[in-house]
């Protein structure tokens, strides 16, 4: 079988640094620290799943993980400034592969991981050893985008790595994987940060006072949204929902909500879904007489929708809301989707 040779990795713009050393990741301290013994012992685990919503720093998380096993000196996180970091800071080290979506034969982003891909881009370079003598690290984001056959094809490399070989899995859920993968794998679980480290975050960027509330509710907890306040589109999604939850039982309603519903089927149903999820937690917050957690501005319109709905319409909206990432992991439509989450009660 005739196979075109690729370069082993694909290189963005190289005047971009990206962030190495554990000392700028935003939060997750404690995982940190856990990763921080297994390098400095050399017990890291080499099948490392990283799972956490989109934007909480599973990938830059992955990255330094990946620089640090380039590292001259590590301490034990990269150091920053040795050869092989600064290659890993401009995406330039060879033995640093990021296996991602591909484009298909009519250039075309795909939307999942192929079992070609996982051969010509994992299994293949896999069994040479690295370049530069360190470790040859395969980040594989996103990983619940690895088709079934992709995911069997990988369990064997997952189970036994050569030991030059690091696997690091960046997925949102670990059941967006097969459990034979799941099994194979060290999970570690990154969770929203905290409202003060990302207020930190917000200070260090010069977020004047009067955003911060926005700033701090849109984002999250996930600091790779900490501009997202200044997306309108993010703003309209959000309003979007804050309607919903407070007019969706009012038949009368339909006719405004209909092209609210229309909007947010094209958004990504992940993003939609995590939204609306902290949205409701303040809802039931609001409704409970406390200070909404995220969404102060919101708190009137939250608090409408508590009286609309009733704190169990709400607690219900939260039930359906926690089964979203199974039910999208079924190619759900999104419509059909959006309408069972919101217009019942
Ligand atoms: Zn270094």
């Amino acid at each position: 079988m005739a196979k075109k040779k690729k370069e082993p990795v694909e290189i963005p713009a190289q005047d971009i640094h990206i962030p190495i050393r554990f000392e700028e990741l935003i939060g997750h301290g404690a995982q940190v620290a856990s990763i921080s013994r297994g390098l400095e012992r050399g017990v890291l685990p080499q099948s490392l799943l990283l799972t956490g919503p989109a934007g909480v720093g599973k990938t830059t998380l992955a990255r330094m993980i990946g620089a640090a096993l380039e590292c001259q000196s590590p301490r034990p996180g990269a150091c920053g400034t040795c050869g092989p970091c600064r290659k890993a800071a401009r995406r330039l080290h060879p033995d640093l592969r990021e296996i991602t979506f591909e484009r298909n034969d009519k250039d075309k982003l795909r939307s999942e991981i192929v079992v070609d891909q996982a051969r010509d881009d994992v299994l293949e370079p896999l069994a040479l050893p690295p370049y530069e003598g360190g470790r040859l690290v395969f980040l594989i984001e996103p990983a619940d985008a690895l088709n079934a056959n992709a995911q069997n094809a990988l369990l064997k490399a997952l189970e036994e790595p050569p030991a030059y070989v690091q696997f690091i899995l960046v997925a949102a859920h670990a059941g967006g994987l097969l459990p034979t993968v799941r099994s194979r794998c060290q999970e570690i679980a990154l969770q929203p940060v905290s409202a003060e480290e990302m207020t930190k975050a917000l200070d260090a960027r010069g977020v004047i006072a009067e955003d911060r509330e926005l700033a701090l509710a849109m984002a999250g907890g996930c600091p790779g949204l900490l501009e997202a306040y200044k997306d309108k589109a993010l703003l309209d999604l959000r309003a979007g929902l804050v309607a919903l939850m407070g007019k969706g039982l009012e038949a009368a309603a339909f006719p405004d909500l209909n092209p609210v519903l229309e909007a947010l089927a094209k958004e990504p149903p992940r993003a939609v879904a995590g939204l609306a999820l902290s949205l409701n937690r303040d809802a039931i917050r609001v409704g409970l007489g406390l200070t909404p957690r995220l969404h102060l501005d919101q708190k009137d319109a939250l608090l409408a929708a508590g009286r609309a709905r009733g704190l169990g319409g709400l607690q219900r909206l939260a039930d359906r809301l926690a089964e979203a990432p199974a039910q999208l992991n079924r190619n759900v439509n999104p419509r059909l989707w959006l309408d069972r989450l919101f217009l019942v009660p």
